[in-house]
């Protein structure tokens, strides 16, 4: 389908569902769980694998997470920063030597629409990319339709900051009322330079603002990339590749900063991984794969910088394992 009626689809679709609001018009901050109303598949190559695969989401009843299930080997592995075993150029999880890979874009499109609980069957044993973006995602998201379920979804609030440094990369986490993403990419390149960007998490941001942003990779690093294995299904239909002069996609940019917008998506995907939302202001600089998941073991260690919200009878706080 055309990049457009994609884009104008998923915005008509998310103003009829109005899942977002409760009756008085206000945003809720504890909201009640959410899964799909119906299952829906899709398939397609993996961008490292450049192996097909067939995926297929599926409705759970509450508290049950993210599950994958790796259907050819009869495996489950939860969505869970415990169960991440590689963070090279992608978020992989992996259970008794099976592997999913390149889980970062499907999760980063459960964060931004809402959906908390939800069976991730994989024949097959990386994420299709599709496009390189979480468009098509949400769109299915959407068509499947989102259920409202009767119980509320916890979550956890920054109550004091906290900050890694990695190297050049860092990461910090605020006290704010709202879920918030500041991002800051800087890279030794004529074209793409350094980008800012700063966006409040509501789903409406993240299906106009985020999910549409593509991944990118640098000409220069693609014959590296594939004799080491990874991006074997790389091309110009599912990633923004530049080369010395610019962007080498005939179609060009969906935004001028689409590349600080993927990085966007990616934190997402990976802050997913802590199993509960996160209320506060995100700041990230020059962060990848690698240090997001530090972020989170870190985060995971200091419970007094945060505070677990939950309704009273819920019993379940997040650990790391
Ligand atoms: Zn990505």
């Amino acid at each position: 389908m055309h990049q457009l009626a994609l884009y104008l689809q998923i915005y008509l679709r998310l103003k009829t569902i109005s899942i977002f609001t409760n009756n008085s018009g206000q945003r809720e901050v504890m909201r009640l769980q959410r899964t799909l109303k119906q299952q829906v598949s899709f398939e397609g190559i993996g961008l490292h694998t450049g192996r097909n695969a067939r995926v297929c989401l599926k409705p759970a009843p509450r508290d049950t997470g993210i599950i994958f299930m790796r259907k050819d080997k009869d495996l489950a592995i939860k969505a869970s920063a415990s169960y991440v075993t590689d963070t090279a150029f992608a978020t992989t999880l992996g259970f008794n030597g099976a592997k999913i890979r390149t889980v970062e874009h499907l999760l980063a499109t459960l964060a931004g629409l809402g959906i908390d609980n939800l069976i991730i069957e994989v024949y097959g044993s990386e994420i299709p990319i599709l496009d390189g973006s979480s468009m098509e995602l949400t769109s299915l998201i959407l068509k499947g339709g989102i259920a409202k379920q009767s119980k509320k979804r916890p979550y956890i609030r920054i109550l004091h900051p906290i900050l890694l440094s990695d190297g050049q990369a860092e990461i910090a986490a605020l006290p704010h009322n709202g879920r918030h993403i500041t991002y800051r990419i800087h890279f030794n390149h004529d074209l793409l330079g350094e980008q800012n960007l700063s966006i409040e998490l509501t789903e409406e941001n993240f299906a106009a603002e985020i999910a549409p942003a593509r991944t990118f990779g640098f000409l220069k690093d693609v014959e590296y990339l594939k004799a080491n294995g990874f991006a074997r299904g790389g091309s110009f239909e599912n990633a923004i590749i530049l080369g010395e002069g610019g962007v080498l996609n005939g179609s060009g940019l969906r935004f001028k900063d689409e590349f600080v917008r993927h990085k966007i998506l990616d934190l997402m995907g990976d802050l997913s991984l802590l199993g509960y939302p996160i209320y506060g202001h995100i700041v990230a600089n020059k962060s990848g794969h690698t240090t997001n998941l530090k972020f989170l073991k870190k985060l995971l260690a200091h419970p007094e910088n945060w505070e677990f919200m939950a309704e009273a009878n819920h019993v379940e706080t997040p650990v790391y394992i």
